[in-house]
């Protein structure tokens, strides 16, 4: 039995939490930490035997679940048998060369490479590097700028946390990075003009994109990264037309796409990748959180042809590629990405997304689109929001002071239930285990139309 007490002062005087206000946690004013014990299936439990639906997936991670056997067994095989080599100077193991084998089989774009690391952060970070590198080595060495979207979501590092496009995950750490810029999100709802239709929206975002390329320099810019559908920043599928109007403007000044897909990937939006869905041709792909589901800490930054040719080309000229980790392509992360990606393809985890994917929005709707403070439910696969605005024919914002999307989701976890408060306006977030039910589809839908009844 974990001895509830001791664990929460433990915590409470020596981890530094993530996300946290730490006044508040430090004074008990948001109460102890929530020691989470187990997870099977779609559940986690906590230290005092309570039980939830976690429709959040931990953070968009656990695609297979909790408690899968196959994956632990991986990993203890793994661990027995040689726990840790490196990458460095053309070392590999048999699951790392397999895992690669089949990355770049199934990514999108023209894949070539696969490059790893621990966390979707630092693959965004390598993907930076990746631009300068490959910018510089065909002589090109202006072109530098990376252009990232207000609202969009790519980690918390340096560069990685200046992709970002929300400022409260700059103020006070000095952050945008000069040379990451910044362009409109693609959320219609906030974004359109009155009568605005989704095409004509995703026109001038295209048109604004250009607009900032031309005022830079195009000589300037050389990436623009995106995540298939915008995530933290408050799940929103991109409007009607909305890549292909992007790309457009993207190849009319040689600019590269990092797909972020470290939530779209290995089949949250009922697609094997966003980009598939939506029709993306990336050069760069960033994947984690799905690859191992959670189980162990793996990234990878997918290098297209494009960019690696240029690499190889230099080589001779240039040397070794001077980059890596300590732990790229760690035996044991890999090993559990591959039962991971066993899973996946055995209970076809992508149409599954799709099936009850399908039957997750058609609910989600059906339950709260007519609510009196919901003003719009959004989603694509197993991936979902509800929006709530104090007005709905005005789109009038609750006061930031009244947290409704944190009551809400304060109300559905007392109920059984995570939801997530996103971090930028009230919207209540679902990112489901894919191997999730309908029965417990319609029970997560439940517990949170009874939490927003509760709140309103
Ligand atoms: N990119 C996207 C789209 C994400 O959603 C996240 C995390 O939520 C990241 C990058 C950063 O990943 P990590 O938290 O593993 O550094």
């Amino acid at each position: 039995m974990t001895d509830i007490k001791t664990v929460a002062e433990r915590d409470r005087s020596s981890v530094l939490h993530p996300f946290t206000q730490l006044k508040d946690f430090a004074t008990g004013k948001i109460g102890d930490p929530t020691i989470v014990t187990d997870g099977r299936g779609v559940s986690i439990k906590d230290a005092e035997g309570r039980s939830y639906i976690d429709g959040f997936a931990g953070l968009y991670c656990v695609n297979v679940g909790y408690g899968r056997t196959e994956v632990a067994e991986a990993i203890a095989r793994q661990a027995y048998k040689l726990a840790y080599y490196h990458t460095y100077a053309a070392h590999t193991t048999e699951e790392l060369a397999t895992l690669s084998d089949r990355l770049v089989r199934m990514a999108p774009g023209a894949p070539s490479k696969v490059f790893y690391g621990l966390s979707g952060s630092d693959a965004n970070e390598t993907q930076a590097k990746l631009v300068w590198y490959y910018n510089n080595l065909r002589g090109q060495p202006r072109r530098k700028k990376i252009i990232s979207r207000e609202r969009g979501y790519h980690g918390c590092s340096v560069i990685s946390g200046s992709m970002t496009g929300m400022s409260f995950y700059h103020d006070h750490m000095d952050l945008p990075f000069p040379g990451i810029l910044h362009t409109g999100s693609p959320h219609h709802y906030w974004g359109a003009e009155p009568g605005e239709t989704e095409d004509s929206f995703s026109r001038r975002r295209a048109a604004e994109l250009e607009q900032l390329i031309l005022r830079e320099g195009p000589e300037t810019i050389g990436a623009f990264i995106a995540e298939p559908v915008l995530g933290t920043g408050g799940i929103t599928p991109p409007p009607t037309g909305y890549w292909r109007e992007i790309q457009t403007v993207l190849r009319r000044y040689d600019v590269l796409l990092i797909a972020d897909e470290v939530i779209c990937g290995f089949g949250r939006t009922g697609a094997d990748f966003g980009s598939i869905l939506y029709g993306m041709e990336p050069d760069l792909v960033t994947v984690a959180k799905g690859l191992t589901s959670g189980y162990m800490p793996l990234s990878a930054a997918i290098v297209g042809q494009r960019v690696y040719n240029v690499m190889e080309e230099a080589a001779d000229r240039v040397g070794a590629f001077s980059h890596g980790y300590t732990y790229s392509g760690h035996p044991i992360a890999a090993a559990a990405a591959n039962a991971v990606l066993d899973i996946f393809e055995k209970e076809e985890l992508t149409n599954r997304a799709k099936t009850v994917g399908s039957h997750f929005q058609k609910r989600l709707k059906e339950r709260f689109a007519q609510l009196e403070i919901v003003g719009e439910v959004r989603g694509v696969g197993l991936l979902g929001a509800i929006e709530f605005v104090a007005d709905r024919q005005t789109k009038r914002r609750f006061d930031p002071q009244i947290k409704v999307g944190a009551r809400i989701s304060k109300a559905a976890r007392d109920r059984g239930l995570i939801a997530r408060a996103m971090p930028h306006g009230d919207i209540l977030g679902f990112a489901p285990p894919l191997i999730v039910s309908e029965p417990e589809i319609d029970e997560m839908i439940d517990l949170a139309y009874r939490a927003t009844k509760q709140v309103m």
